[in-house]
């Protein structure tokens, strides 16, 4: 079984053929995020790439709040412009007249995670997972089923970490985005000397502005934990995008502040194309 998958974010559209949960073929286009046509071209190039007659189905992980049962963009944020409205089962059907299967990105970062990667070691445990890269998308898995309405953008995806705190690219103040997204913590970074993208390397070796900032955003992961809990009570805080790839063995410092179990994702940059590929099990294709 034979599935395109694709992982549509504002940075790149990435793909890959994946065969029985195992990637072959990858592709990856810089996505023209300044208009729909220019999403739309990116996605059907980096699909062009991959395509062959074996392709059964097209599965996408999306930016954006994606509604799972209409596989249609309900609403995306600046970062995608003009894509609010985009259907995607008829994009699909169109142009490649096969079924199509699309969920939000971090919702299928979560369901690649819990059957590929490290929700492997607890499998019936409530997993809230936040993935922090240049954005921050969020989502839930209750123990025993994914929960999509945690990933829309008014929930886990992108809520007020502090009241009337730093304006925020959405026209909110104080999204979790503008403390915790790897651009955030980058931006920390460098305001304290540090080279952008080294904080827990620096850590690592001890430098003590470094170990305050650690210390810093080890805080304001409680405060999220705080607030994810009230709605989406977890045992697992699961971190995923590239923050979590940087933060390796400095986890139990992050643990030690957060007071809550945390893990690490652990199929990087392919959690959302294997999430993508998981989504085909979970339904039918439109
Ligand atoms: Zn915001």
């Amino acid at each position: 079984m034979i599935r395109l998958c694709i992982d549509l974010g504002a940075t790149a559209v990435k793909g890959a053929l994946v065969e029985d949960g195992q990637i072959r073929n990858t592709a990856k286009t810089p996505t023209m995020h300044d208009s729909r046509e220019g999403i739309v071209r990116s996605l059907s190039d980096t699909i062009g790439a991959l395509f062959c007659p074996e392709v059964q189905a097209v599965c996408i992980a999306s930016a954006g709040d994606i509604d799972e049962k209409t596989r249609t963009c309900v609403s995306a944020t600046g970062n995608l412009q003009g894509f609010t409205g985009f259907d995607f089962a008829e994009f699909v059907r169109e142009r490649y007249s096969l079924p199509c299967f699309a969920a939000n990105d971090a919702y299928c970062a979560l369901l690649g995670e819990m059957k590929y990667g490290a929700g492997r070691s607890f499998p019936s445990a409530r997993v809230a997972m936040l993935t922090l890269g240049s954005g921050v998308g969020g989502a839930y898995f209750d123990g025993a089923r994914m929960r999509p309405e945690a990933s829309n953008s008014q929930k886990l995806g992108h809520f007020i970490l502090h009241e009337n705190g730093t304006p925020c690219n959405c026209g909110k103040r104080g999204c979790i985005e503008q403390y915790l997204s790897g651009r955030a913590i980058n931006r920390l970074a460098r305001a304290n000397g540090l080279e952008s993208d080294g904080l827990f390397s620096a850590y690592r070796e001890g430098e003590p502005s470094a170990v305050q900032i650690v210390k810093e955003v080890g805080e304001e992961l409680a405060l999220a934990a705080e607030i994810i809990d009230e709605r989406f009570p977890f045992e697992v805080l699961l971190l995923g995008g590239g923050v979590a790839e940087s933060v390796g063995e400095s986890l139990p410092a992050l643990q030690h502040v957060c007071k809550r179990r945390l893990a690490l994702a652990a199929l990087g940059n392919c959690a959302g194309i294997l999430g993508a590929y998981a989504l085909a099990e979970e339904g039918s294709g439109l």
